[in-house]
């Protein structure tokens, strides 16, 4: 059931009023936790991890199931979280899931649940998780055609993705999000191909431009798509007017009406029209460091904090901490911009 697709979120808080929220000095407060739950996928896909797939962390380094619901907990009762999306590298490989759903939709005040996967496997976990709470689901499909789809994922599972989103919506885990990148010479030819096949399948589409964040270290300004670049395709065949009754707020995705509605469009553009000054967000890693943003350089170790004793109080500090330090944008225009070490699939995008 979708309670509150883009709009703030909806489940009452029981916090003290003026309680110590995660806030940073220029004034923005993080309500909305990413928390990667594995850095491991099944996919290879190019604009994120080489063919060969990456060290994955050793699992003694990964939060148990019980850490990881302490941290969300902690963040949703003490730290003004109120949306939990739950992310990897593949978060459907992670066995414990289900349950990580389940006691997470117990918690009070319970947070609004969702999910970014890759839709393998999303056929026979979709009903569970919605059972289990989950509220939504944005899977990520970049091309219509099984042959692109094996040449950018380097994995033949194109049928997989398809049977997951038709699981997703038969499970009620609507509206289902499809997450595109658009990468140069390969699937860029795709948009309005992308957005036809969401529009006949009740699918709400958002491209993503692709950011610097793949373990290759391999991208370059000239190689990404932009959002003008974007948005032309698309308008050579579809009348786009920007969705004046959807104020972008703290949302990343541009919205736009398409042929006059109700559909519309998403156009994600992190890198050529950053949404930094609004940025609600932060992360949790899979091994449960607090990072304040995706480009982050430093991070804070609360899973060691954990593990050494230390109590609620100590770890929400660690926590508001972290999130005061938060830089005003990512940087990424600026010559002194520098990659972080850590690869999307290892943070949790
Ligand atoms: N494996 C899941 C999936 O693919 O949806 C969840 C993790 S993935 C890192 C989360 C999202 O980040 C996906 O929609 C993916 O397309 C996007 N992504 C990964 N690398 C990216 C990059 N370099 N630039 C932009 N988006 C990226
Ligand atoms: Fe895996 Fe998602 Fe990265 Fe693709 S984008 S390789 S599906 S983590």
């Amino acid at each position: 059931m979708d309670r509150n697709p883009d709009g703030p979120p909806s489940a009452p808080s029981t916090r003290q009023e003026g309680a110590p929220v995660l806030v940073d000095t220029f004034g923005r407060t993080a309500t909305d936790l990413r928390v990667s739950l594995t850095d491991r996928c099944n996919l290879r896909c190019s604009y994120c991890m080489p063919p060969e797939g990456l060290d994955w962390l050793p699992k003694p380094e990964l939060l148990t199931d019980d850490e990881v619901v302490r941290l969300v907990g902690l963040a949703v009762g003490e730290l003004g979280v109120t949306e939990v999306r739950y992310t990897g590298g593949e978060p459907l490989l992670r066995r414990g899931l289900t349950g990580i759903v389940r006691r997470t939709a117990a918690l009070a005040p319970r947070p609004e649940i969702s999910l970014t996967t890759n839709g393998i496997g999303l056929a026979r976990l979709a009903g569970p998780l919605a059972d289990a709470g989950l509220d939504r689901v944005n899977v990520s499909l970049d091309t219509l055609d099984p042959a692109t789809f094996k040449r950018l994922a380097h994995r033949d599972r194109f049928a997989d993705v398809l049977a997951g989103l038709e699981a997703a919506r038969a499970a009620g885990l609507e509206p289902v999000k499809i997450n595109a990148v658009l990468m140069r010479g390969i699937n860029d030819h795709e948009a309005p191909a992308l957005l036809r096949f969401c529009l006949e399948r009740g699918y709400r589409l958002r491209f993503i431009e692709q950011m610097p964040l793949d373990a290759q270290h391999g991208w370059t300004r000239d190689d990404m798509i932009t959002a003008d670049e974007i948005l032309e395709r698309l308008s050579a065949e579809f009348d786009l007017a920007p969705d004046a009754a959807h104020d972008r707020g703290s949302a990343p995705a541009e919205t736009f009406v398409v042929g006059g509605g109700p559909e519309t469009v998403g156009v994600i553009g992190s890198v050529t029209r950053p949404f930094c000054g609004a940025c609600d967000r932060v992360r949790l890693t899979a091994d449960g460091q607090v990072r304040n943003c995706l480009f982050a350089t430093e991070e804070s170790n609360l899973r060691d904090a954990m593990r050494g004793g230390a109590a609620d109080e100590e770890i929400a500090e660690r926590w508001r901490k972290a999130v005061r330090a938060k830089r005003a944008g990512h940087g990424i225009d600026d010559p002194s911009f520098l990659q972080p070490s850590r690869p999307m699939s290892a943070i949790g995008g």
